[in-house]
């Protein structure tokens, strides 16, 4: 368990490359308990390879991440490195929503929502199904239990999704651009699930958007990030009307 006053997430001194590309340098970044925190910046910048980190889909080169309390990667020089079993109990803290939904295409909503705490939780089908029909009212979806994804809307998808990583009680959500394969006219339905959540419950979440005015609206802090680092954090306010950094300036002109 972590001690009061440690984060929920840290970084120190994580590096990770793909091949010459070297998309974070010595990332150092934290977000405490209970902090909801969106990560700005332009495309390409390693905001994803962040988030993919935390999901154990990819390793850093260098450096440490730890999760409530416990490593997730140990890649110091001197680690000792985590080891596979303790990694996935940590990992399992966690909750993602993906840019392109990946729900099983062959398995009705409820089984997408309710797979992973049968087969990883362990929890009984019956529980799990209850469970799945109350996050499916919470994201308005409860007359589409029997539904396959093929037949709901992108932004229903989404919203199943968000659905499937809650039913697992993480205490972190990540969400990667949820809304960036959305047709206009659905981002708002899956923006509301967001900001209602963000509102409600008192997990931890990271959430890279460029929804900016979402980010302003939902965010305890936003993070500029650029080339694999860390240009300013600060509460929203700070960040979108009165940005310290020249290089978020730019940024914040090109999008808004
Ligand atoms: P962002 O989310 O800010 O758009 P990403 O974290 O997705 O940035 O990507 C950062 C950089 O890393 C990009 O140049 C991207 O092409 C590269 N990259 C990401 N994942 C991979 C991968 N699996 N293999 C090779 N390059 C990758």
């Amino acid at each position: 368990m972590p001690t009061p006053d440690e984060p929920m997430i840290s970084f120190a001194g994580v590096g990770k490359s793909f091949g010459d590309n070297h998309v974070l340098r010595e990332l150092d970044l934290s977000v405490d308990e209970g902090e909801k925190v969106s990560i700005i910046g332009p495309s390409g910048s390693g905001k994803t390879t962040i988030l993919r980190l935390l999901m154990t889909l990819e390793s850093p080169d260098s450096g440490m991440v730890r999760v409530d309390g416990s490593p997730l990667w140990d890649r110091r020089a001197d680690g000792s490195g985590v080891d596979a079993k303790r990694q996935s109990e940590v990992r399992r803290k966690i909750g993602m929503v993906f840019q392109h939904f990946n729900l099983f295409p062959h398995m009705t909503v409820l089984d997408n929502v309710t797979l992973s705490p049968v087969r990883v939780l362990g929890m009984g089908r019956e529980e799990a199904e209850q469970r799945a029909v109350e996050l499916l009212q919470l994201v308005g979806l409860e007359k589409h239990l029997r539904h396959k994804p093929g037949q709901l809307s992108g932004g229903q998808q989404q919203r199943v999704a968000i659905a499937r990583a809650l039913a697992m009680r993480p205490k972190v959500m990540l969400f990667d651009e949820v809304t960036s394969a959305l047709d206009p006219e659905l981002i708002g339905e899956v923006l509301s699930v967001i900001r209602d959540l963000a509102r409600t419950t008192a997990m931890t979440m990271l959430l890279v958007t460029h929804e900016m005015r979402f980010a302003e609206e939902i965010s305890d802090r936003v993070l500029m990030f650029d080339s694999g680092s860390v240009v300013e954090s600060g509460p929203p306010g700070q960040i979108f009307q009165n940005p310290e950094h020249e290089r978020t300036r730019r940024f914040l002109k090109a999008v808004l």
